[in-house]
């Protein structure tokens, strides 16, 4: 049996991986599907401390886990299919395989809603990005037309953080009211350099052919009209999916999946643990990310020693 059992390999994970493994508690990370989390899909990171000069996704993600092994964190490239928390031991199952645990950090982190187009899944990292704090300051966005999609405090986020480096920024909504709260969408309508685009969806980014993002084909739900926009740049804002679904029926989750944190880094269930994205629905960054999973391993640590 393990004393911890870490399920994801982000920024939350690892960190907690580095405390608890100076702690001497060896923990057992397992990456899941996406090993180093969210942030490998990220090329510069510049607003990671420490980073002057600003760090490759990866890159970063690597140098985590290379530091948290040092101290004696164990890695299994696993999937967590089940978990069962109704006793103890906590019991997890790993690609088929029953694994025990005294205590459980989760950091599964969360995922990009998608728009779920074929051009938009090709063009990932080639213009399309769903992080105008990670990517925005991109030298190939600089004084360029953007789009931002979406209406909620996410996306009007985005298109104002936009406006410091794009040419235009267009906000392309489906309906013509933003979700928004009052003091952002006020903020947002405010802007000169935002132009909203009211009742429309994006229904193709242009331009696979040319392996490059050059525009959006857009289509107006209420008159059907179709019409092109040029852009070098496509920030995709529309909500965020916690990856929590295994947890559903074993942790308290709230209304839109994210699992409830009590007491700093707690879950509904002793000895697990919670930690990054999968459990705040405000902040998402690397740094806070990597503060929760120290907060989670000293959790984790205490309730170990308190038997
Ligand atoms: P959100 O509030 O759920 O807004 C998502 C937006 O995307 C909505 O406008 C929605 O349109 C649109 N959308 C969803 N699916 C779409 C699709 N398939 N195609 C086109 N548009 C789609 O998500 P969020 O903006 O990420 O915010 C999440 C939570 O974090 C909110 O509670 C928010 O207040 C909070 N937050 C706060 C701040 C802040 O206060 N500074 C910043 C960021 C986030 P509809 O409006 O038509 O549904």
């Amino acid at each position: 049996m393990e004393q911890v059992m870490i399920i994801g390999s982000g920024c939350a994970g690892w960190t907690a991986a580095l405390y608890t493994a100076r702690a001497g508690l060896q923990p057992l990370v397992l990456t899941g599907a996406q090993p180093g989390g969210l942030l490998t899909t990220t090329n510069l990171v510049e607003n990671f401390p420490g980073f002057p000069e600003g760090v490759d996704g990866f890159e970063l993600m690597s140098r985590l886990q290379k530091q948290a092994e040092r101290f004696g964190a164990k890695i299994s490239f696993g999937t967590v299919e089940s978990v069962d928390f109704s006793g103890r031991p906590l019991v997890l199952t790993v690609d088929g395989e029953r694994r025990e645990a005294q205590t459980v950090i989760i950091a599964t982190g969360a995922s990009h809603r998608h728009l779920g187009l074929e051009s938009e899944r090709q063009l990932e990292t080639k213009g399309v990005t769903y992080c105008a704090t990670c990517d925005g300051a991109l030298p190939v966005f600089r004084n360029q037309p953007l789009v931002v999609v979406g209406g909620g405090d996410s996306a009007c986020e985005e298109a104002l953080y936009l406006t410091r480096f794009g040419a235009v920024v267009y906000l392309v909504h489906r309906r013509d009211q933003l979700r928004a709260s009052k003091i952002m969408a006020e903020r947002l309508l405010a802007h000169p350099k935002i132009q909203p685009v009211w009742d429309s969806v994006v229904t193709e980014i242009l331009d696979v052919a040319q392996d490059r993002v050059t525009g959006v084909r857009l289509k107006n739900v209420k008159t059907g009209a179709e019409q092109n926009l040029d852009c070098a740049g496509v920030f995709i804002a529309i909500g965020h999916v916690p990856n929590t679904a295994i947890f559903k029926d074993q942790l308290e989750l709230d209304e839109n999946g994210y699992v409830v944190r009590r007491h700093g880094a707690a879950t509904s269930v002793p000895g697990v643990f919670v930690a990054g994205d999968c459990t705040d629905r405000v902040y998402r960054q690397a740094i806070t990310a990597a503060g929760m999973g120290c907060a989670a391993a000293l959790e984790a640590e205490r309730f170990l020693a308190a038997g």
